[in-house]
């Protein structure tokens, strides 16, 4: 049984995605090539945005949103600190300061609570400026975007979504990629969607933003990419691996209930034993991971290898217990709730392909 089973996807699509390919290679417009517009264009449909804006990766997605709001040395930007790394580097990598936020105990997701707390902290300290709210959707639950909105507007501050790993996910019929006044994914194969490499998108309803996010991937152009306006990055999404996407998209809603359907088996079977990951009323998760807790993790791991039932641990390591950050100075017991789940959480197997048997 594999963690994460991309041939079954793969052998599935296969005959799709191979045409696909071959189309680029015959026409050989490998960068920003036609399949690149086509797929920026599916996904504002289904995401239910005005722009979508593909790039190289999910990590460059989330410094390209920081640049275009402007994020830099003296700013502080809000974020949970238990995530995968990318969103708190790209928030230093842009000169900033990452303001760890505490997770909900139920979702994992970062607790407005705390955030509230965190931001009257940082304007009481008088030292940085609060600027935005980078909010993660983790293991495909939207954060609590109802919440993260009034707090925002409380204290104007700017919304970043990192659905790297909520893409198809829901609140309220509303899609993960459209909750910010900047959202961005990630296509890393392992993800919900995910592409044959590197590649990842940005999503937005604001016009300024998509016309600068158009700018800044390719070298702060002008007129041109030999018109430079600004200092950007070179970040965009190679045709062929936009090409593969159209397949993988068109795809991508079964693969989404099967994923809920997995989940729902899992958890029917396995809360009497474990606690089971929570879907708030009016949620969908796409279900990135499924993560359960549980108190002797170490057994429960060797005892699940023992049966060829792979298990991974997302996350063992806050961002503020990773050496990286040690200079913010933080210590055990800053974020508790955090600390508990890097100590009790464990991800089962999880993807469009698995099948009843194999959950059983
Ligand atoms: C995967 C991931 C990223 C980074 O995406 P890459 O495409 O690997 O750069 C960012 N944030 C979160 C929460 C992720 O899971």
């Amino acid at each position: 049984m594999q963690f994460i089973d991309l041939a079954a996807q793969y052998q599935h699509l296969k005959t799709k995605i191979d045409t696909r390919i071959a189309a680029v290679l015959e026409h050989g417009q490998y960068i920003m090539g036609p399949e690149v517009q086509e797929l920026e264009a599916a996904l504002s449909d289904y995401v239910g945005v005005k722009h979508t804006i593909t790039c190289a990766n999910g990590t460059d997605a989330l410094s390209l949103a920081l640049m275009a709001l402007d994020v830099k040395a003296g700013d502080a930007v809000f974020c949970p600190t238990f995530t995968f790394f990318a969103s708190a580097e790209t928030i230093a990598f842009a000169g900033a300061t990452p303001v760890f936020v505490d997770s909900d105990e139920k979702t994992f997701n970062i607790c407005p609570v705390d955030l509230e707390n965190r931001i009257k902290q940082v304007i009481d300290a008088g030292e940085l400026k609060p600027k935005v709210i980078m909010a993660v959707d983790l293991f495909g639950l939207p954060a609590d975007y109802p919440a993260i909105k009034e707090i925002a507007d409380k204290y104007q501050l700017k919304i970043i979504e990192d659905a790297a790993q909520g893409f198809g996910g829901e609140i309220d019929g509303k899609r993960a990629g459209s909750f910010a006044d900047i959202a961005t994914t990630s296509f890393f194969p392992a993800k919900p969607l995910g592409c044959y490499g590197d590649g990842g998108a940005l999503f937005t309803d604001n016009d300024e933003y998509a016309a600068l996010l158009q700018s800044l991937r390719v070298h702060g152009k002008g007129k041109d990419k030999y018109d430079n306006v600004r200092i950007g990055m070179n970040s965009r999404l190679d045709t062929i691996q936009a090409a593969i996407l159209l397949e993988k998209l068109a795809a991508f809603p079964t693969e989404l209930e099967n994923r809920n359907r997995a989940a729902k088996n899992y958890t029917n079977d396995l809360q009497s034993q474990f606690v089971a990951p929570f879907v708030p009323e009016g949620y969908l998760s796409s279900w990135a991971q499924y993560t359960i807790q549980v108190d002797n993790r170490e057994q429960v791991m060797q005892s699940y290898k023992e049966q060829g039932i792979p298990t991974m641990i997302y996350y063992g390591t806050c961002m503020h217990q990773q050496s990286a950050f040690e200079h913010l100075g933080h210590k055990e017991g800053d974020f508790p709730i955090a600390e508990k789940l890097a100590k009790s959480v464990l991800s089962l197997p999880m993807h469009g392909y698995l099948c009843a048997d194999s959950v059983e």
